[in-house]
């Protein structure tokens, strides 16, 4: 007890701390944080703090911890393995046949090296896609990394080029998600929590998106799927169901406040209109939609009609990072061009990292701002010492324009310090290293059986 008390009870001190509250307050001070929730901001006199254990930050910035909304943490190991092809090509020759081919143990290092790098960068909530198997692999070491995230089995039933392993009949897809859900879902202090993941209308069964729908909505569970990151989607669902990608994804109770679209690329005006009002979540992903040469979201027109949007980096494979200041940048200037140079503004991207990211998964009640009671999801970033971020200015625009990874000096995640001075607590990342190296190897060369041509 007193050690979790301990560890978990922290006075920062002498920061400035950008909350991303509806007021946009920047304050002048300190975060005390209590049982990994913030109980005290600004000035904090050393009686209220008490035995809170101090940490330095004067001359940091505070900011919420980043939240990415579409993430593979299965597919790390691929990374710099898969580039420069669009993403049919890009799916059936290295991913599917990789995916297919991935062991628990290979899955699980994949997970921690991706995990690694995610809480390295700051990104403290993550909606993970997963992939067909071995999915306990993605929950443990979620667990263990000490962020939140919303995990899910990724689901397949239909299509002649998926391979064996990764091919599933539709009631036995259902039966492991729900399996899955049971495991999952509340575990690590609530930590985690399931999302059905159906991957995309392209290979699942209308049966199959009907029955998610239906336990999803039973459940009071996210739906997490790809829609619409390119022309494709719509000319297969119009060739099957006689309608664009994401009107028929309504038609099967895919929409709604619990969903999550990642991309939202190839989207007709009617169809923004059906996001909008259904209150679904589109996530952007700027680095594989420039990557796999899908196309730009148009994000001014989402936030014009109020649909509800967030960042992610997608998997290794297609971008090749999994870093919430690649994506903060590139979501602003990929607009400017096209919309106008006040198109995507830093402060409104940084809105779409922390707490628009957490609202699009039901969190924000708990994180994504600095606020009172809310659980204490920190990035500190040194700026000033760094001749790249400074001397000084719009500190919106050195987060967003400006800070990179590096910048990143302490992480906490309700309240437990994952990062500290720069390096990842409790990770030897060597050794993760040559793990992952080993798997790489492994998997590589297993995939082969499953690539068709
Ligand atoms: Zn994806």
């Amino acid at each position: 007890m007193s050690v979790q008390m301990s560890e978990q009870t922290v006075w920062l001190r002498g920061a400035t701390v950008v909350t991303m509250n509806a007021q946009w307050d920047v304050l002048e001070g300190d975060v005390l944080v209590e049982d990994g929730r913030i109980v005290a901001l600004g000035e904090v006199a050393e009686s209220r703090a008490g035995q809170a254990r101090q940490v330095d930050a004067r001359g940091c910035v505070v900011v919420p911890g980043f939240v990415q909304a579409h993430i593979h943490l299965c597919q790390t190991l691929m990374r710099n393995n898969a580039d420069d092809m669009v993403l049919i090509d890009w799916l059936k020759k290295r991913i599917w046949p990789y995916e297919a081919a991935l062991s628990f143990e290979e899955l699980s290092v994949s997970a921690r090296v991706g995990l690694a790098e995610l809480v390295r960068g700051g990104t403290t909530s993550i909606l993970d896609m997963g992939t067909v198997n071995h999915s306990d692999a993605i929950g443990e070491a979620v667990e263990r990394a000490g962020i939140r995230a919303h995990i899910g089995k990724c689901m397949m039933d239909f299509g002649d080029e998926i391979p064996g392993p990764l091919f599933e009949d539709t009631a036995e897809s259902l039966r492991q998600s729900l399996e899955l859900y049971k495991t999952w879902n509340g575990a690590a202090q609530g930590r985690i929590r399931y999302a059905f993941a159906p991957r995309f209308a392209v290979c699942c069964t209308e049966r199959l998106l009907r029955e998610v729908s239906e336990a999803a909505a039973d459940l009071g569970c996210h739906i997490h799927t790809h829609s619409s990151e390119t022309a494709y989607e719509n000319e297969f669902t119009m060739a099957h169901y006689g309608v664009n990608n994401i009107e028929f994804l309504r038609r099967v109770g895919m929409t709604g406040p619990r969903s999550v679209f990642a991309h939202g690329v190839h989207v007709t005006d009617a169809e923004c209109q059906i996001l909008a009002e259904t209150k679904t979540a589109v996530c952007h992903c700027p680095s594989s939609n420039l990557k796999l040469a899908s196309g730009i979201a148009n994000m001014p027109r989402y936030d014009r009609l109020g649909v509800r949007v967030a960042l992610g980096a997608d998997g290794a494979p297609c971008n090749n990072n999994l870093d919430a200041f690649i994506e903060m940048r590139l979501a602003a200037l990929i607009q400017k061009p096209i919309h106008g140079p006040q198109s995507m503004p830093a402060r409104r991207v940084l809105q779409l990292a922390t707490i628009d990211g957490a609202r699009a998964i039901g969190i924000d009640d708990e994180v994504g701002s600095i606020e009172l009671g809310k659980y204490a999801d920190l990035v500190v970033l040194d700026l000033d010492s760094d001749p790249g971020c400074g001397p000084t200015g719009d500190v919106y625009s050195r987060v967003v324009y400006a800070a990179q990874k590096h910048n990143v000096k302490h992480v906490f995640a309700s309240g437990r310090q994952l990062v500290d001075g720069g390096e990842l607590v409790g990770v030897d990342v060597g050794e993760l290293m040559a793990e992952g190296r080993v798997a790489n190897r492994a998997v590589l060369e297993r995939m082969q059986q499953y690539v068709t041509s």
